[in-house]
């Protein structure tokens, strides 16, 4: 272990994702070019693909294939008092310990588990007493000062005065976003219960200490629903989206046995909530919370209803009962699972070349679901005119067949040798390459389709081709 926490093995697994993610574009440091800024990540174009990849997956399960479920997309800026019903002014805080020092912070509960504490169910003056207790000091070596309470949302002006009256917050989650628009969608849509809204977008949150690369930033994504039933029904419901986050983990290709659920304890809930599953994920920091599922009762919506005076009950028809309807939450932390799926799909493995020699090489094993390119076409000789003009008439019949119809992306290679393109394309994740060689222009025999975990080259006709990639390749 080193000071943070992090196994050394798993360390050098994110040193070498990290590395690969800038080299091939996926992901930079935000600002890098100024040094950076901590806790920040710009996505370059392929990690955009596979990002909207997941989004895509996301929404079409949970929105576009239900008939209950209304998507909305709210603004990031809210009404302070949204802030203030939620409790997030009062109570939406880490528990900070200070470098006597260098007056650098740390999350107190972090330092405790990476001295092997559970820190379950501790209270602050339980962490101060257990840091003295253990003698533990900063990751620098310095005496630590009193564990206290920091509010992680980012604070900001609105207009054009900077008195109190103009203070609101940066969104530290999109949940609340859905909350306020209940009475809208109800008004709007008319749904009878149960019947959920579903949002993707930003969320702030000013982390003590951002760590794990995309894990745990000042800047994220979420993708999120609140879904609203008669109380009666909160068991059923629950157990359904519990299922349902598990079948996503399968569709964006996450292997089963590294998502593990955590039932949490009722000290560790939030105190409306009276049941929480944690989704935990075998990062190669640890296994570490992916996603969660709140049943958060009828407090949210009685919340925003008493801080508004706008009245969030629903009159149910068939019962003539007018109630709050209760509210289970399944939330996904988008960031994350871009970092569990290039996690997971990380490989490196050792692979013959033309030659014979074998070579060291690493690959991404994506699904194809969340691949940015779906396939990559090559000529086999960048300067035979008439392998590039057939290679190019089939990267337009593919383009046609995937690109254009929402399928995933295709794209075109003619740079350097065979056995360097083969290695990009493994590098970021391309299921499939088509080459077209020799015999495809002088026999007629087709293309050669190579595919990236075996290596193994098939010979299929063009003609046969979109049957084939569409047969190989996982929904
Ligand atoms: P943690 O305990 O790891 O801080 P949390 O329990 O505070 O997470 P929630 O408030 O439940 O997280 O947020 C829902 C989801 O948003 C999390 O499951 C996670 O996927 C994501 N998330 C939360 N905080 C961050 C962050 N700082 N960076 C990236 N993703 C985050």
């Amino acid at each position: 272990m080193n000071t943070n926490g992090i196994r050394e093995e798993g360390n050098n697994t994110m040193e070498s994702l990290i590395s690969l993610c800038k080299r091939r574009g996926f992901i930079f440091q935000g600002s890098e070019i100024y040094g950076g800024l901590a806790g920040t990540w710009d996505y370059g174009p392929l990690g955009v693909a596979l990002k909207n990849n997941i989004k895509k997956i996301w929404w079409k399960r949970f929105v576009e294939d239900r008939d209950d479920m209304y998507g909305v997309d709210a603004a990031l800026l809210m009404n302070p008092r949204t802030w203030e019903a939620s409790g997030h002014v009062a109570g939406f805080a880490d528990p900070l310990v200070e470098d006597i020092k260098t007056k650098r912070r740390f999350r107190a509960d972090h330092l405790l588990e990476d001295a092997g504490v559970d820190v379950k169910g501790m209270t602050l003056a339980d962490m101060d007493a257990k840091i003295k207790e253990k003698g533990l000091k900063s990751p620098d070596g310095n005496a630590l000062g009193p564990v206290r309470q920091f509010n992680m949302m980012f604070k900001t002006n609105i207009g054009a005065t900077e008195d109190g009256s103009s203070i609101s917050y940066l969104r530290p989650e999109t949940a609340q976003g859905m909350f306020v628009n209940f009475k809208n969608i109800l008004d709007t849509f008319h749904p009878k219960l149960s019947f959920g809204m579903a949002q993707i977008g930003k969320a702030f949150r000013n982390e003590i200490a951002p760590r794990d690369f995309l894990f745990r930033a000042r800047e994220f994504e979420q993708m999120e629903i609140e879904y609203f039933v008669n109380p009666k029904d909160w068991e059923k419901t629950f157990e359904h989206f519990r299922t349902e986050v598990l079948a996503f983990t399968q569709d964006i290709g996450l292997t089963d046995k590294k998502v593990h659920e955590l039932e949490v304890a009722e000290a560790d809930r939030a105190f409306y909530s009276k049941r929480t599953i944690d989704f935990e994920f075998d990062f190669p920091f640890g296994k570490k919370e992916l996603y969660g599922l709140a049943y958060r009762t009828d407090y949210d919506l009685k919340q925003h209803a008493e801080f508004s005076k706008v009245d969030l009950s629903y009159f149910d028809e068939e019962s003539k009962e007018r109630f709050v309807p209760h509210c289970i939450e399944p939330s996904f932390g988008l960031d994350r699972t871009v970092l569990a799926v290039l996690a997971d799909a990380y490989q490196e493995d050792e692979m013959k070349s033309e030659d014979g020699t074998s070579e060291k090489r690493v690959f991404l094993k994506l699904a194809p679901s969340v691949a940015p390119y779906r396939v990559a076409v090559f000529p086999l000789l960048k300067n035979k005119p008439v392998l590039v003009e057939k290679a190019e008439e089939v990267y337009k019949m593919l383009k046609k067949e995937f690109a254009a119809r929402g399928l995933g992306a295709v794209t075109f290679d003619d740079n350097g040798n065979i056995g360097k393109r083969y290695r990009r394309q493994d590098e970021i994740g391309t299921p499939y390459c088509v080459t077209v060689d020799f015999d495809t222009i002088e026999k007629g025999t087709g293309v050669t389709v190579r595919d990236r975990d075996s290596g193994k080259q098939e010979r299929v006709k063009i003609e046969e081709l979109v049957a084939y990639l569409n047969k190989s390749q996982i929904a």
